[in-house]
């Protein structure tokens, strides 16, 4: 209604909220459903880190903190972030907030004027455009090809490019199709914004520690030192440390961007919760064998789905190297019809089969602005995975 603001208006809720709220509903009639569609780790948070937390509040760690975090949780994030990067960063270029999605809607509104031009690769997190519009900037999607592993491109970054382009936003480890870019990939795109110095870059590295590939995965700051003084980079402890409720993230940065986003956090949450960040600042600096222990779980779940997808006619999926997200393609079922006699037209129809017929609930293409495809995530036990796949084959089979 009129009462609401236009820049709320222009958004909407989050798809993947909206389709585990249709899970919910299907279940509460009493069907069986096989749900892939969460995008947070089925295991619990580690033991020593709940202590930690537990010991904070005994300890009367109760009051506000610094709006960038109490010096614990500053020093383990700098630790953490030179450890895995190389690069060491300075506490005034650091900002602690409620969750990356805090941190990176903050940055979005620390910078952007109307019609301010964000460039966002497809498929993306279905939450930057979204936090572009609410930001009166404009988001400028370019799509990117399955045959570059899901990549932006220096040609397609360069096509998109505008005087009114204020940021790029990359996410490595990628979510919805878990590619990632290599040094040599990052270098290149860094050098086409050579030309275009007002550009900055939002590097999304949340998922950087669940990787599979060999090595680790490599960090913007580190493959494009030269970019250094323009590159936002966001990540945090949910993922990598199964800690998504206790809404911990951080962003390091030049120290003007960070000044600025600090004041409009000030105003906004003062600080994130005191007791998480104790939690927090333990996950960083204690023992990370959760992680390699973890990883190797995902990675088994991640080839049992990629080859059990492979195996259904007209579905197939590319390794993801890293986060836990199989982006399925799914052109061979388009134009196919259900024995309802329903014809799928795209990829919505095709979720909307395979939660009908197969009982599996998974996520459009179209929400991560990329069709026809549909994304499977893997943070759930092998068993439904294995049901999931083989009730995925049998509806798909019944197709003419
Ligand atoms: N970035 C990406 C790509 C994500 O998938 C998510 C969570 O789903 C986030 C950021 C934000 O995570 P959090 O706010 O829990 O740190």
């Amino acid at each position: 209604t009129s009462q609401i603001a236009a820049r709320v208006q222009r958004i909407k809720e989050s798809p993947s909220t909206a389709a585990a709220e249709r899970v919910r509903q299907l279940r509460s009639q009493g069907r069986h459903i096989l749900s892939l569609t969460v995008g947070e780790p089925d295991f619990d948070t580690p033991e020593h880190i709940k202590q930690a937390a537990i010991r904070a509040a005994a300890d009367g760690e109760t009051k506000y903190t610094s709006v960038n975090g109490t010096p614990a949780l500053r020093t383990a994030i700098l630790d953490r972030v030179e450890r895995h990067t190389g690069v060491a960063y300075d506490v005034n270029q650091l900002t602690v907030g409620v969750g990356g999605k805090q941190v990176i809607f903050m940055a979005l509104m620390a910078t952007l004027d109307t019609g301010d031009e964000v460039v966002i690769p497809a498929p993306y997190w279905v939450s930057y455009p979204d936090m572009v519009l609410a930001n009166d900037g404009t988001p400028v999607i370019v799509d990117t090809r399955e045959d570059d592993g899901f990549k932006l491109t220096p040609a397609s970054l360069r096509a998109a490019l505008t005087p009114r382009t204020r940021w790029i936003i990359l996410n490595t480890p990628s979510n919805p199709t878990g590619a990632v870019y290599t040094a040599d990939e990052l270098r290149a795109l860094a050098a086409v914004l050579d030309d275009f110095p007002r550009v900055m870059v939002l590097t999304d590295e949340i998922y950087d520690e669940i990787y599979y590939g060999d090595g680790k995965v490599i960090s913007l700051v580190e493959a494009a030192p030269g970019l250094r003084e323009r590159v936002f980079l966001v990540n945090g402890v949910s993922k990598t440390y199964a800690m998504t409720g206790w809404r911990i993230g951080y962003g390091l940065g030049p120290s003007f961007l960070v000044k600025a986003i600090n004041t409009l956090i000030s105003q906004i949450t003062s600080c994130p919760a005191s007791i998480s960040q104790a939690a927090a600042a333990a996950a960083l600096s204690g023992d990370q064998s959760f992680v390699p222990k973890t990883v190797a779980v995902y990675k088994e779940r991640r080839d049992l789905v990629v080859a059990g997808i492979n195996a259904v006619p007209g579905l197939s999926a590319v390794k993801p190297d890293g986060a836990f997200y199989a982006y399925v393609n799914c052109s061979g079922l388009i134009g196919r019809t259900t024995p309802k006699g329903v014809r799928l037209d795209d990829d919505e129809a095709v979720a909307l089969f395979l939660l009908d017929e197969a009982g599996v609930a998974v996520v459009h293409g179209a929400a991560y602005g990329l069709s026809p495809y549909f994304r499977i995530s893997f943070a759930t036990d092998k068993a439904t995975i294995s049901q999931a796949l083989a009730a995925i084959d049998a509806a798909v089979r019944t197709l003419v």
